[in-house]
């Protein structure tokens, strides 16, 4: 699963300065490619997230066998290229440059019709001179390119501007960094991320299930999932009960008319799954929000009881096309551990920094923290892009900004780049391997308590309008449960192994004693299994490696004589021997402190 890209504190991309020098490098793909297969036609070529791309319409298809050959030519105009050098062309010179290009003749149409300025940008000299239609956004010097720091990386098929109607072009990817050891971290990371992938582990370990029969994007847990993923969200209820969250329920589908009130009828339009009964029409819920507010609705508030937090667990429905589906991280049905706050412009400052503490305390113990940061997203100059009032906004900005600032948040301004509706905090977190994910999130909202004409009584005895703060800690339950299985590549802690312990005697005559073992750790509530099959002892360690069990307890004849425990963990290999009660006393110290 692809990560959220590096991001620059400005923009919601990567650096500028590497997504000129992307950019820049499928300019210098166009070019190579041109030189080896002149009648081959250039269409458009952006940055990405790992590199760049371009698409070509070849008159003869090439296979992944020509990169070589193509990735050559690249590096051997590379030298040549020094600036690039833009310059402003009229319709008719940019469609006579241009003409036997119907890609580059649509796109031409498209900016005049826009009324947007048409540019050119060229580079190189003679030979490998090279010009395209381009907005702009280049390196300065194209020689300094390392030529180590990119490489040419796939092809696949791609229908002009994404559309099915279209025709399929060939897209050829390349990969690039800063710098070559940038490059090589990034393939030793992808390589890693393939032994972790949370579908193949999700079969081995048997945690979930994508079923035909159900449909993609509906992944069903397994047990062993769903020990995994219940775990999860006790424990995110544990760091809420205590500050003045109450749970609630909601159904999975309402009228029509609610998400109408709510605005998410028009602003999901097409990812809303309809569902009839009678001659009624309903929604899926693709959001808790307006079902919350109707929960705040149905109650006389007053001050005093401000702020009122609920907590729900729930599972949102969204119809994503079939191609973009993928293993637990793009479903269908997403269960997002939500909640929603209702309080007073003055009680937001309060309520983010208890909401930061729980995101703290859950990525610590998720292992996390290193390398976290948060974008503070705030409002830009165009000020009509965004609803209520200036001072609002401000008192929520400030008090966003306040408590990133007393709980120490390694944060970065993201100007306008909040929502139309309020200023956000993302949190990124980065998993094991480096990769970043954007996961936490909490939200001022002025539009829904707005559009519920939601109020409370304040001192004065008069109506006044709450703000709402959505949250989500881990985002969603099924995302989060994806990017676990890749952070711990399958080796779960203990306590959210489904499986804690494998009690292996050596032969069939241990088993007895075996058993005792066996109940008094489950009598402690510790997940326990007991292979007690008739078969070789190396085979039966061997599968409690592969599935991964934090720890395996042998029992044979030394052991019943001491009466003690021989204990070995999956990560720290043997740790001696141990009395049952020694034993009980490690496991659940472990499990209840999440080490
Ligand atoms: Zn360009
Ligand atoms: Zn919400």
């Amino acid at each position: 699963m692809s990560p959220t890209p590096q991001t620059c504190y400005n923009c919601s991309h990567m650096s500028h300065d590497l997504e000129k020098q992307r950019h820049s490098l499928a300019h210098l793909l166009a070019a190579a490619v041109l030189k080896l297969y002149p009648d081959a036609l250039p269409t458009l070529g952006p940055a990405v997230d790992n590199g760049f791309y371009y698409d070509f319409d070849f008159p003869t298809p090439i296979t992944e066998k020509d990169l070589a050959k193509i990735e050559k030519e690249m590096k051997k105009i590379l030298p040549s290229w020094k600036e690039f050098s833009g310059a402003e062309v009229s319709y008719v010179d940019a469609k006579e440059k241009f003409t036997g290009n119907p890609y580059k003749l649509e796109l031409i149409e498209e900016i005049n019709g826009k009324g947007e300025k048409i540019t050119l940008y060229t580079s190189g000299k003679e030979k490998t001179q090279f010009t395209d239609l381009c907005r702009g956004g280049h390196v300065d010097d194209m020689s300094t390119v390392p030529a180590d720091s990119f490489k040419l990386e796939r092809i696949a098929g791609a229908y002009w501007r994404g559309k099915e109607t279209n025709k399929m072009l060939t897209r050829i990817y390349g990969l690039a960094f800063a710098s070559q050891t940038d490059l090589t971290a990034y393939e030793l990371q992808q390589e890693e991320a393939k032994k972790r992938d949370h579908r193949k582990l999700g079969k081995e370990l048997k945690l979930f299930t994508i079923s035909e029969l159900v449909g993609s994007g509906l992944p069903l847990m397994q047990p062993n999932g769903m020990i995994i993923r219940k775990a999860i969200e006790d424990y995110l209820w544990d760091l809420h009960k205590d500050k003045g969250y109450s749970r609630v329920w909601t159904p999975h589908m309402a009228k029509e008319s609610l998400y109408e009130t709510s605005g998410h009828a028009s602003k999901f339009g097409d990812e809303l799954f309809r569902v009839t009964g009678g001659d009624e029409q309903f929604f899926l819920k693709p959001m808790n929000c307006p079902h919350h507010m109707q929960i705040f609705a149905d109650n006389q508030f007053s001050y005093r009881h401000m702020p009122v937090r609920y907590f729900e667990p729930a599972t949102v429905y969204r119809y994503e096309k079939a191609g973009q589906l993928s293993g637990l991280t793009r479903v269908r049905a997403i269960t997002q551990d939500d909640g929603h706050l209702f309080c007073r412009v003055s009680q937001i400052s309060a309520e983010v920094s208890t909401i930061v503490q729980i995101i703290k305390e859950f990525y610590t113990t998720m292992n996390m923290m290193e390398g976290y940061w948060v974008r503070l997203s705030t409002r830009g100059d165009d000020k009509t892009k965004y609803l209520g009032s200036d001072e609002v906004w401000e008192k929520a900005e400030g008090a966003l900004e306040q408590s990133a600032k007393e709980n120490n948040l390694n944060y970065k301004i993201g100007r306008d780049e909040a929502a139309f509706y309020g200023p956000k905090l993302d949190f990124m977190f980065k998993d094991a391997i480096g990769r970043e994910w954007q996961l936490a999130t909490i939200q001022c909202d002025f539009n829904l308590p707005e559009r519920f004409d939601l109020s409370f009584t304040n001192e004065k005895g008069e109506a006044e309008r709450p703000v709402v703060i959505h949250r989500a800690i881990s985002g969603s339950l099924e995302r989060f449960m994806g990017v676990m299985i890749e952070h711990y590549a399958g080796n779960f802690p203990l306590w959210l192994a489904p499986t804690q312990v494998k009690i292996i005697p050596v032969r069939t005559h241990h088993n007895d004693y075996a058993q005792k073992v066996f109940e008094a750790l489950r009598e402690q509530g510790i997940r326990a299994e007991l292979d007690d099959a008739d078969e070789n002892l190396g085979k039966k360690v061997r599968d409690a490696k592969n599935m991964r069990i934090p720890y395996t307890i042998i029992i044979g004849d030394k052991e019943i004589e001491s009466n003690n425990l021989t204990i070995e963990n999956r990560d720290k290999g043997k740790i001696g021997e141990k009395t049952i009660e020694e034993t009980l006393a490690l496991f659940l110290d472990e499990i209840k402190n999440k080490s």
